[in-house]
């Protein structure tokens, strides 16, 4: 009861916070100075970032959730995660023959969706090339799953992160009832929720998990 009436007394204060984090937000700069385009929860404390640091951070960290602000307010949007080419976080070597340094280009290669427990992400594999030998890498299924992911399909069209697997798994362990459609379709909200695109198929993530718990 005293619990139930704290929360009751600190409501009031909770709105009026809560309110005040979507007071237009335009009037922010950047850590470098600059206007404000997007808000990033996971580079908090430094999650307000103008469009150059955005493109500077998030080509390396493709996983971040972020919102745009337009118009002063924040709001999840697919438009803005499209310029920056985002390549799928995988173990890479910094060379790929005797070739002096400084030969190595980093580039996309096939496209790939990415199952995380943030729901579905449309990256690209790596593709790891000298320019003066043409010699090339791309990632093996050593490095796909050395990296912490599983394939969906067996030409890499579709990762899971285990991490989604063995949340899947220890829920079923606590609600054994809990169905993978309901968990599926979970995912999928995440996907929209943070303005990215693309669905993910409940056949694929059964019969993928089913051979992740196998082995
Ligand atoms: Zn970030
Ligand atoms: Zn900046
Ligand atoms: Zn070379």
């Amino acid at each position: 009861m005293v619990s139930l009436q704290k929360w009751k007394e600190a409501r009031p204060c909770l709105i009026d916070n809560i309110l005040a984090t979507l007071d237009p937000l335009s009037h922010r700069v950047c850590q470098c100075g600059k206007q404000v385009v997007v808000r990033c929860l996971d580079c908090l404390p430094l999650s307000f970032l103008c469009a150059e640091c955005d493109i500077a951070v998030h080509t390396r960290f493709v996983l971040h959730n972020r919102e745009a602000v337009t118009g002063g307010f924040l709001q999840p949007s697919s438009e803005f995660h499209k310029p920056i080419v985002r390549l799928l976080p995988v173990q890479r070597p910094d060379h790929v023959c005797d070739c002096p340094a400084g030969n190595v280009e980093v580039s996309p290669g096939a496209i790939v969706a990415l199952v995380t427990i943030n729901g579905c992400y449309n990256l690209a594999l790596p593709v790891v090339s000298c320019t003066s030998c043409d010699l090339m890498w791309s990632p093996s299924v050593k490095d796909i799953l050395g990296s912490g992911y599983w394939p969906g399909t067996l030409n890499f069209c579709t990762l899971f992160s285990m991490d989604v697997f063995q949340s899947f798994y220890d829920i079923k362990k606590a609600a054994p009832g809990m169905s993978l459609k309901a968990f599926v379709k979970m995912l999928d909200e995440r996907t929209a929720h943070f303005g990215r695109t693309g669905r993910i198929s409940a056949d694929a993530f059964s019969k993928s998990f089913v051979e992740w718990s196998a082995v």
